[in-house]
């Protein structure tokens, strides 16, 4: 088909992302017989679960450093666009959006458009980690979790010698495992929540994790790391300050409260040059959002048992609708896909889809974060690294301005409007305005991002000329 000069491809299911959801989304599809193409805007497919060596420099037997390996083996072995990132969603209200894609190594300068007007679109994008600011964040050394986690599975490089890792969630232990792997010293591994906290989300309805008895021996299998290697695990307790000249050299942690309010008199300094962080995840919606999917209170896409979204022709899968792990994903994957291309999930695929949302209901009860965390930040604290806004800034930009807008308060302070369009702050700021205005009246408008990538100038023209030509 052409439109205006330009090829339009039509699929009858188009998945974006091959990460866990997105891979098990078209394999799904196309075992219903629907012409599938899935795309990603990385290099290899995988996503952030199975991330590894890039294949000009395999590991020698790279099954042992992953779980669920023999599944990815199977699923990578379809037909798989890599490098290519959709950069624009167009939205359409009674069909799904036509897509904008850019092919090609993304430092290249030679990408090839593509654009995409399926029948059905699974949206597979994932999610964004989720770090708290406090004092010190932003020194280098200082780096998320999944940073930190990306390096040890596609470079095998440690971030640091003695490197203490802190946050909230089970994502900390195959961080720990990871760097273990790559010959760092672990010096501890910080849970912002308390055992009791922990044993309520955890031990609830104990017979429901005999169905996801794998997953919990997967999280087993990373506490025999800390034991044998002695690395010591904190309940209640966090990193409030990192300390450094130009990299950090030493780190305060405290005991929190059951809000993760630091108590008094209970810090102490550990010296490290490495400190990882991670405090959850945010689902990454904005191409969704661009669509026109309705979100929940948590900013993920809603649902219906088959993944359909509130957009007719348009299902999503994953982390992009809550976060619950690659089990979940790879479970949702396979109803989306399914649905898709018009086909319907067996019991027991519904079965699985069960079993592991309620597995992820544990995560959030044991590990969802608090809101006694705003006690970490001075006034001084950055809290957009890009635009160097601090968490003074957003206060006194709320009391200069008595706004309650979001989007005005964005402008007026520049909070999240840098580089990173508040991929990394996004969810902080929001906070943290809604509670010096008293209740933000446009809550969730981080997530609007017209674009959905960077793009080039030169790329756009090219796109614009193309589309006249
Ligand atoms: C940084 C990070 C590291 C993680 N590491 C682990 C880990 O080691 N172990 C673990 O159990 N869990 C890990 N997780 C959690 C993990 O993301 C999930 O449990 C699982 O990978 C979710 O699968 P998914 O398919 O929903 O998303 P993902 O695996 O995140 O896959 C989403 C895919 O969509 C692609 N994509 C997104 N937007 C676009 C676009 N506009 N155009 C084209 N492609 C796009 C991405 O490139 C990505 O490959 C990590 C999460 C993050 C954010």
């Amino acid at each position: 088909m052409s439109a205006a000069g330009m090829t339009v491809e039509t699929p009858d299911v188009l998945v974006v992302g091959a990460g866990p959801a997105g891979l098990a989304a078209a394999d799904a599809a196309r075992n219903a017989g629907a012409r599938v193409v899935l795309l990603d805007a990385a290099g290899d497919a995988g996503g952030q679960y199975w991330r590894h060596l890039p294949a000009e420099r395999p590991a020698a037997n790279e099954r042992i450093l992953h779980h669920g390996w023999d599944r990815f083996t199977a699923l990578r072995g379809q037909e798989i666009l890599t490098d290519a990132q959709v950069w624009l969603a167009e939205r359409h209200d009674d069909r799904p959006p036509t897509l904008h894609v850019l092919v090609g190594p993304a430092d290249g300068r030679d990408r090839v458009p593509r654009t995409f007007a399926p029948k059905a679109l699974v949206l597979a994008t994932g999610a964004y980690e989720r770090t708290l600011p406090f004092p010190g964040w932003d020194l280098p050394g200082v780096f998320t979790a999944g940073a930190a986690q990306a390096l040890a599975k596609s470079e095998r490089v440690a971030v640091g010698r003695r490197v203490l890792v802190a946050g909230a969630g089970p994502f900390l232990l195959p961080v720990a495992s990871s760097l273990i792997r790559t010959g760092a010293e672990v010096v501890g591994v910080l849970e912002a929540n308390g055992w009791p906290r922990l044993g309520r989300g955890w031990s609830r309805r104990p017979t429901e994790l005999l169905a996801t008895r794998h997953k919990t021996g997967e999280l087993a299998g990373y506490v025999r790391d800390l034991a044998r290697h002695r690395i010591p695990y904190r309940a209640a307790t966090a990193v409030v300050a990192a300390h450094g000249a130009g990299q950090v050299s030493s780190v305060t942690v405290a005991r929190l409260d059951p809000r993760w309010a630091p108590i008094p008199g209970t810090s102490r300094d550990i010296s490290v040059d490495a400190v990882c962080v991670s405090h959850g995840f945010v689902p990454r919606v904005e191409l969704a959002v661009s669509a026109g999917c309705g979100l929940d209170a948590y900013g993920a896409v809603v649902t219906d048992h088959d993944g359909r979204t509130t957009v007719p022709g348009v299902y999503a899968a994953g982390e992009i609708t809550g976060i619950g792990g690659a089990d979940l994903a790879l479970a949702e994957g396979v109803v989306a896909g399914l649905a898709a291309a018009g086909a319907t999930a067996s019991d027991a695929q519904r079965r699985s889809l069960s079993e592991n949302q309620r597995f992820a209901a544990r995560l959030e009860a044991a590990h969802g974060i608090r809101p006694g965390w705003v006690g970490w930040l001075g006034d001084d604290t950055t809290v957009c690294r890009c635009e160097e806004v601090t968490a003074g800034d957003l206060r006194a930009g709320a009391a200069a301005t008595g706004s309650r807008g979001l989007r005005s308060l964005r402008l007026s302070t520049r909070a999240g409007l840098g580089v990173c369009q508040g991929r990394v702050c996004g969810r902080t700021v929001e906070e943290l305005l809604h509670r010096h205005t008293g209740g933000l009246l446009d809550p969730g408008r981080t997530e609007q991002r017209p674009l959905a990538a960077f793009v080039r100038l030169g790329e756009l023209a090219a796109a614009e000329e193309q589309e006249h030509s």
